[in-house]
């Protein structure tokens, strides 16, 4: 019923830009997605210009393999964009790298994207029509495709006009015009975060970008809104009426850096006051609190600390595991989860250990981690879970599985509990993970853990990740 072999829950992306003439904007952007690099380690790029020239640099691989000093060096300009992938729509190729460049005989663009549209087909379907032709299998691409193509007669009003036909998520830094433009969807689901170096200005996917290269965040783009920045300066318009705030909850549970901060509030904090809330909820009989590293890390630590149960560590990661293109061997498959986390025995052995994670998709990490402890001698494996149980598919960028392979849209929390062979799980409620952030619940996208898409999704798009409120006994057997 689940596949066992697959830990493939897949990242998002990350997007820099960097508005600096007499800087060194290519260098300056390779460190902000070195920043960025967890948000995405397939592939990564960096376009500048001078407000002339657009030159684009982009390969598959982790920022520091991508580029070499001496490619920083050909990357010459007063204007940058950058951006890190994991795919979430179209295939696994360079086509599909960012940034993207287009041009039409009106003008000639740069384009970086996080986030994910719903409405892909249409828009495809028409443009194809109209003698579009798309180099990749990227919504992004149909971004960049329906601004060139816009009859509006500024860069602004086109970006606008585009925006308006796009329904779902998408946070924006476009190269265009000798300007550096910022965008984030009405809904805000992804997030976008505005910066100053001196008098220069800089937009990240999160405060971390802004933080490596010593850039003071100033605030976040807002929903619906476009940052125009050039050399007068910056300038903000708002191009929907319709907004909506719904950020995505799983930056603060899972994607986002532990350093970076969303709607004010630090992320590592946001985690622990989790872990507080889930001591609270669901107290174990433990001797030991252990995180699943890093994800579990400072939910366990707020665990710890309201449980009065001592925190240890009882694995020890691999600090250089990132996600390579050799495929593994049947033999290291089969020590799975060993490549990255090895237990630590001399703690372990004997104990009733709590273990805190921010989540369980498909089953398969969690299984192996509780085979693994107990085998290393743990006495009871209690698993706490920092967030409620997914049950449904995103459909806005973060590539979580489809509904069937998310174990707790097909099994009760006592089933799974016995199918990772715990001693007892327990899920963070609702109110547990919104409180934890301080914000209303009203602000979140929840959808992954409620099912209710903020931003309608065709019928079509569900049907393809079999979006279902309650498998029926006639869909049982998909499952
Ligand atoms: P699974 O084996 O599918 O249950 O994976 C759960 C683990 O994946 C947890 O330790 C999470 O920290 C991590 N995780 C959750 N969501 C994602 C995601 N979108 N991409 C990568 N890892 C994730
Ligand atoms: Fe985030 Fe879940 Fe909403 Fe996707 S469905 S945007 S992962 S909260």
């Amino acid at each position: 019923m689940f596949d066992l072999q697959s830990d493939i829950v897949k990242d998002e992306c990350g997007i820099f830009g960097i508005y600096a003439p007499g800087e060194d904007v290519a260098k300056l952007t390779y460190y902000g997605l070195y920043s960025l690099q967890h948000r995405g380690q397939e592939s990564a790029g960096i376009a500048v210009s001078d407000g002339g020239n657009i030159l684009v640099f982009k390969e598959m691989g982790l920022v520091s393999q991508v580029f070499t000093e001496r490619d920083l060096a050909t990357l010459q300009g007063d204007i940058a964009i950058g951006h890190v992938r994991y795919s979430t729509t179209g295939s696994t190729s360079w086509e599909n790298s960012q940034p993207l460049h287009k041009y039409s005989d009106k003008m000639a663009l740069a384009l970086a994207h996080n986030g994910n549209l719903v409405n892909v087909s249409e828009l495809r379907n028409r443009l194809v029509k109209e003698g579009a032709v798309f180099e990749s299998t990227s919504d992004s691409e149909m971004i960049a495709e329906l601004i060139i193509r816009s009859k509006k007669h500024t860069v602004e009003a086109a970006i606008k006009d585009a925006c308006r036909q796009l329904k779902g998520a998408y946070s924006l830094v476009i190269l265009t015009d000798g300007k550096l433009i910022g965008v984030r969807d009405p809904y805000g689901v992804r997030p976008l975060a505005l910066g100053r170096l001196g008098k220069h200005y800089v937009l990240a996917s999160e405060t971390c970008g802004l933080d490596i290269i010593g850039a003071e965040f100033l605030r976040e783009v807002l929903p619906g809104e476009m940052v125009v920045i050039n050399d007068k300066g910056i300038k903000s318009m708002m191009f929907s009426k319709e907004i909506k705030p719904s950020l995505c909850i799983f930056e603060f549970i899972y994607l986002a850096r532990p350093d970076s901060s969303l709607y004010g509030r630090n992320i590592a904090g946001v985690r622990k006051n989790m872990g507080r809330a889930l001591a609270r909820e669901a107290p174990a009989d433990g001797d030991l609190v252990i995180p699943i590293p890093d994800s579990g890390n400072s939910a366990a630590q707020g665990y710890a600390e309201e449980s009065g149960i001592p925190y240890g560590e009882g694995f020890v990661k691999n600090r250089y595991v990132g996600r390579t293109f050799i495929q593994p061997s049947q033999l290291i498959r089969q020590l799975g989860i060993r490549i990255k986390l090895n237990p630590l025995k001399e703690v372990i052995e004997g104990k009733r250990l709590v273990v805190v994670d921010d989540s369980i998709v498909r089953g398969n990490t969690s299984k192996k981690i509780v085979k693994m402890l107990k085998k290393a001698g743990a006495a009871e494996v209690h698993m706490r879970i920092s967030s409620p149980s997914i049950r449904f598919p995103c459909f806005y960028g973060i590539d979580t599985a489809e509904q069937k392979e998310l174990i707790a849209s097909n099994l009760s929390t006592a089933q799974i509990c016995s199918f990772l062979g715990a001693d007892s799980l327990e899920y963070l409620s609702f109110k547990g993970v919104v409180d934890a952030i301080g914000q209303p619940r009203s602000e979140f996208c929840l959808a992954c853990f409620d099912g209710k898409y903020p931003i309608r999704i065709p019928q079509r798009l569900k049907i393809s990740k079999f979006v279902l409120e309650k498998p029926t006994e006639s869909t049982q057997a998909l499952f």
